[in-house]
C-alpha cells in the first residue's frame, strides 16, 4: 500500500519563507568591533534581502539554473542572506573556505565552476590574490566598504565588480521561489583534506532540511528561545547547520564576523546574552584563559557545543566548575552536513557516570547509522571495546564526492562512508574516537591513542596544549613524541609530566620523547596540524629530549 501522504518537496525556500514570516521578529546580530554598536537585522528583513539578492543575481548578473554562487565571507547577516537566497532560487551556494591555501581556494572555485563570488570588504586582499586563477568567475559582489579597485585589477577585465548595497537597492522584496527537486544540490563544501586536493560535497535541499530538523531537536539544542553565538565559521562545514536550523525554529543568531579573539567573544557573551554557542576546542581554550583572568558576565550561556576535534575533558570540567557553563561534546564531518553525534549522558545515571558519557563523542541520532570495521573490512561488535574504523551512512551523509575522482573510491565501503576516524561504539550507541586512522601510533604492534595522551597531558595544570605524534623507532616501529605548550609563567619538565601520566595511561604508552613549543601548529580550521609537526620533526626543527 502506498501512503496517502502528500509528497511536498523539502526546500530551502520553505525555510526562508517560514523563518522570515513566522519568526520574522527573530534577529541576526553582527559584531562590528571597536566599540561600535552591532548591526541588527530581523528575520523578516533577512527574508526581504534574500529576495532582493535573488533578483539581483538573476536580473543583473544573469544567474540561472544550478549555476554556482560562491561566498568568501565571515559569519554575518549578509552571509546568512546568501545562504538562504542562493539555494532558494535554484542556484548552488559554494561556501569558499577562506583559510585554505591560496592554490586550494583557486582549485575549489575552478572545480566547482563558481560564476559569482560574494566577498566581505575585509577579505578583498585575500580574494584579489587568487581571483586571477579563478577562471570561471565572471562577477564579484563586494559587501561593505572595501578596495573595489583591487578586485577590478585582479579581475583583469574578465570580472565585473558590483556593490552589494547598490545591487539590492530598489529590488522587490519578494521573489517567486521556484519548485525544485528536493534531491538537487543546494550547497557545496570542500573538505579541508590534509592530503591531496580538497574534495567536494554537495548537500541537497532535502539533506539540509532533515539535518536542520535534527539540529532543532532537544538533544542538539536549537529552539525558538535560543540565542546562538555562532563562532564556528559558515565557510567550513555549513556552520554546523545552525544558519538553516535557526530559520527553521526561529533561534536568534549572534555572528562574530572577523572578531574571533577571546576579548571580543567575551564582550559578545556579556552584551548579547547568548544561551548557546558553537566552536572548536581552541576557541574555548583561549576564552577560558580570558574568563579566568577577567570579570565577564556569562550568566546567559547555558551550554556550549564543542566539536571539530576532540574536546579535552579538562576543558569541560574547567568550564563547569569555574564558570557554570555546560560544555557539550559533538562530532561530525563536512561529509555529514556535518552533525554526527552529540554527547549527552543517558537518563538515570549518577553525575560521575554522566561525565564518562560526556567525554565520548556522543550518541548517533536515528538518521546516522554507524559501524566499526576491522582491518580486513569485517564489522566488529558494538561492545565499547573493539577498536576499528568508523563507517557511517544516512540521508545527510555524502555517498560520493563531486566529480567523483577515482581516488575517492577508497573512501566508501559497500555503500558506507569510511570516516577515517578510529574508535569504538558501545552497546548503547556512544561513539568514542581514539584517533584519526593516520594519527594512531603503532608501537610494538599495539595501538596508542594520540588523543588519549593529549587529553591526559592537558589535564596537567602547567599544560596549555599538548599534541602527540608517532615518530619512527627502530625497536617499536613508532613511539609517541609529546609536543607541549606550557601556560604563561608555568614550568614543567618531561620527568614531571611522565610521572603525571603514570596511572593515567598504560605504562608502556608514556612518551619518552618530549619537546616544548610556543604553539601547536593548526590547520586552516583550527585543528592540530600533525602533518606540519611531523615535517618539523623530520627536518630536525624540534628540540627533542628523550627520557626513559
Ligand atoms: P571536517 O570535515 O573538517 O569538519 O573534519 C571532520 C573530522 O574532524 C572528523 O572526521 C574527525 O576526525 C574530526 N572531529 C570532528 N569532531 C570531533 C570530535 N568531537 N572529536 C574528535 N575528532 C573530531
Amino acid at each position: 500500500m502506498r501512503s496517502t501522504m502528500m509528497d511536498v518537496p523539502l526546500l530551502v525556500s520553505r525555510l526562508l519563507t517560514h523563518g522570515s514570516t513566522v519568526h520574522g521578529r527573530s534577529e541576526v546580530v553582527t559584531w562590528t568591533g571597536d566599540g561600535a554598536a552591532p548591526r541588527r537585522m530581523s528575520y523578516q528583513q533577512v527574508g526581504a534581502a534574500a529576495a532582493q539578492l535573488a533578483h539581483a543575481l538573476r536580473d543583473d548578473l544573469g544567474v540561472t539554473g544550478d549555476q554556482r554562487v560562491a561566498t568568501f565571507m565571515w559569519n554575518n547577516a549578509e552571509h546568512l542572506v546568501a545562504y538562504l537566497a542562493v539555494p532558494s532560487m535554484g542556484a548552488v551556494l559554494h561556501t569558499l573556505n577562506i583559510r585554505l591555501f591560496p592554490e586550494q581556494i583557486a582549485y575549489v572555485a575552478e572545480h566547482a565552476g563558481d560564476r559569482v563570488v560574494i566577498v566581505d570588504a575585509t577579505l578583498v586582499p585575500l580574494l584579489a590574490r587568487v581571483l586571477p586563477q579563478m577562471s570561471t568567475v565572471e562577477h564579484v559582489v563586494l559587501v561593505g566598504d572595501g578596495d573595489r579597485e583591487a578586485l577590478v585589477s585582479a579581475g583583469g577585465g574578465r570580472v565585473a565588480v558590483h556593490e552589494w548595497s547598490q545591487l539590492l537597492r530598489g529590488k522587490p522584496d519578494r521573489y517567486d521561489w521556484p519548485e525544485l527537486d528536493e534531491r538537487d544540490a543546494a550547497a557545496l563544501c570542500y573538505t579541508s583534506g590534509t592530503t591531496g586536493n580538497p574534495r567536494g560535497v554537495a548537500y541537497s535541499h532535502r539533506s539540509i532540511w532533515l539535518h536542520s530538523m535534527q539540529v532543532c531537536s532537544v538533544d542538539f539544542g536549537l529552539s525558538s528561545t535560543s540565542r546562538d553565538l555562532l563562532i564556528v565559521p559558515m565557510f567550513h562545514a555549513m556552520g554546523w547547520g545552525a544558519p538553516y536550523a535557526a530559520f527553521m525554529c526561529g533561534a536568534a543568531l549572534i555572528m562574530p564576523d572577523r572578531f574571533l579573539q577571546a576579548a571580543p567573544i567575551a564582550e559578545m557573551i556579556a552584551t548579547q546574552r547568548p544561551t548557546t554557542a558553537a566552536a572548536v576546542p581552541t576557541i574555548w581554550t583561549d576564552l577560558l584563559a580570558y574568563l579566568d583572568s577577567h570579570e565577564v558576565d556569562t550568566s546567559s550561556l547555558e551550554e556550549v557545543v564543542v566539536g571539530g576535534s576532540a574536546c579535552p575533558p579538562a576543558l569541560m570540567h574547567a568550564y563547569a566548575e569555574r564558570h557554570g557553563i555546560n560544555v557539550i561534546h559533538a562530532w561530525g564531518m563536512t561529509e555529514m552536513s556535518p552533525l554526527g553525534s552529540i554527547a549527552r549522558a543517558p537518563a538515570g545515571v549518577s553525575e560521575e557516570e554522566g561525565w564518562s558519557y560526556r567525554y565520548t563523542q556522543g550518541r548517533l541520532p536515528a538518521p546516522v547509522e554507524g559501524r566499526i570495521v576491522g582491518p580486513s573490512g569485517e564489522v566488529m561488535p558494538n561492545d565499547g571495546k573493539s577498536v576499528g574504523e568508523l563507517e557511517v551512512r544516512g540521508p545527510w551523509i555524502t555517498g560520493s564526492y563531486l566529480g567523483d575522482p577515482a581516488e575517492a573510491a577508497e573512501k566508501f565501503h559497500d555503500g558506507w562512508l569510511r570516516t577515517g576516524d578510529v574508535g569504538t561504539l558501545s552497546a548503547d550507541g556512544y561513539l568514542t574516537l581514539t584517533d584519526r586512522a593516520k594519527d594512531v601510533i603503532k608501537s610494538g604492534g599495539e595501538w596508542i591513542s594520540s588523543v588519549e595522551l593529549e587529553n591526559a597531558l592537558m589535564a596537567h595544570p602547567a599544560v596549555l596544549e599538548a599534541c602527540v605524534i608517532g615518530v619512527p623507532d627502530e625497536r617499536w616501529g613508532e613511539r609517541p613524541l609529546a609536543s607541549v605548550v606550557l601556560r604563561e609563567g608555568a614550568t614543567a619538565d618531561p620527568a614531571e609530566l611522565r610521572e603525571f601520566l603514570e596511572g593515567r595511561v598504560a605504562h608502556w604508552q608514556v612518551p619518552e620523547h618530549w619537546t616544548f613549543i610556543e604553539a601547536v601548529p593548526k590547520t586552516s580550521v583550527g585543528k592540530f596540524d600533525k602533518k606540519q609537526l611531523r615535517a618539523a620533526y623530520a627536518e630536525g626543527q624540534l628540540r627533542v629530549s628523550t627520557t626513559r
